[in-house]
């Protein structure tokens, strides 16, 4: 079943009218924008400013990849129940934005191997590359039901596979859209120290990008802001915590150390150039935490409160820039593979790498 919210009818409807190929047809034609999320609540956590922003001039679209919801599954942090749906819709009528929801199945409820935060963030599967080809076919038919000359993608900061297999099917799309394409920055992953550039490092070349430490110095300051974090700080009782935060810690530095990538200049510069657009988002602050706020299951968990979302932003738009404002971050790839998706999964690719490696 796919599921579209129209905010200009304030309804939600399951399985609207499909178009070709079964596709639901988005509420209006004419987009300033089209956001593809991997989860109900990702767009807004990552460019919820940005939306707001955009959406005083034109209508704005957020497809919802990995939406389907399963009614009570919970299980540490993650929350798939009907009540995710809801939280989408608020979002959608306070901010205005239409959206679709694919219905594909959430990575914890895909796959029995996954049914572990620990698994969430590792590499896409065989089974996972298999329903590539499938994923990206539906967000092309959806993009070719609209018209709109932006397209804001996952940069896939943080590694969760859902967010890396929107990433990557984003690359494909890109490829046969006409208008501009962003990748944004995931939020809150984002926030981690390090994690932006380990990600930018792994899928292009950023000639500005800050001198890399050593691993050991960069997985104790992303250690050290996770270990204060709202996920694991809402883990009890005490001693469980403890045990958890030495997990973490060990597990994180595993994934640094996975996807660390120490190229020479050469390999640098086969990679596609990264370029970063900063958009001020300060007079849309206040709109963007509200909306974040209408995923009450989400925002519980991973951020202390109100306070604690407003320090995280200003804390991270002080790395950004100079100037005392709120940013989100957007990149440009100066150039865009061709097929990579449907190429890995024809080559019987088992090991996921980095398309450019291939
Ligand atoms: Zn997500």
């Amino acid at each position: 079943m796919t599921v579209i919210w129209k905010a200009s009818d304030q309804k939600i409807s399951a399985g609207p009218a499909p178009g070709p190929g079964g596709m639901p047809q988005p509420a209006a034609r004419r987009y300033r924008a089209v956001f593809i999320s991997p989860h109900l609540d990702d767009a807004i956590f990552s460019c919820g400013g940005t939306i707001a922003r955009l959406i005083e001039d034109v209508p704005v679209l957020v497809v919802n990849v990995f939406s389907r919801c399963t009614e009570g599954v919970r299980k540490y942090a993650a929350v798939l129940g009907a009540e995710r749906r809801g939280e989408e819709k608020a979002a959608a009528i306070f901010l205005g934005y239409d959206a679709i929801c694919l219905e594909e199945t959430d990575a914890f409820l895909r796959q029995g191997s996954r049914r572990s935060i620990r698994r969430l963030f590792s590499p896409p599967t065989a089974a996972d590359l298999a329903d590539l080809p499938r994923i990206t076919g539906r967000l092309a038919e959806c993009l070719a039901a609209v018209d709109s000359d932006n397209l804001y993608v996952p940069l896939g900061v943080g590694w969760h596979v859902d967010h890396v297999l929107c990433h990557q099917a984003a690359l494909d799309l890109a490829s046969r859209f006409r208008g501009r394409v962003f990748h944004y920055e995931d939020s809150p992953y984002c926030f981690i120290p390090n994690a932006v550039r380990c990600r930018l490092d792994e899928i292009g070349h950023w000639a500005a990008a800050p001198l890399k430490g050593s691993l050991d110095r960069e997985w104790w300051e992303s250690c050290s802001h996770y270990l204060r974090s709202a996920v694991l700080c809402h883990v009890r009782p005490r001693p469980v915590r403890w045990a958890a935060s030495v997990v973490v810690a060990a597990y994180l530095l595993g994934l640094m150390r996975q996807h660390r990538v120490d190229g020479d200049a050469g390999s640098a510069a086969r990679r596609p150039r990264l370029s970063p657009q900063l958009e001020d988002i300060s007079a849309q602050e206040g709109l963007k935490l509200d909306a974040m706020m209408c995923y009450e299951s989400q925002f519980r968990t991973l951020f202390h409160g109100r306070s604690d979302c407003e320090e995280l932003h200003r804390n991270y738009s002080r790395t950004l820039n100079d100037r005392d404002a709120i940013f989100e971050r957007f990149w440009t790839l100066s150039r865009e593979p061709h097929r990579c998706a449907g190429s890995a999964v024809r080559a019987g690719i088992k090991k996921w790498r980095p398309w450019y490696e291939r």
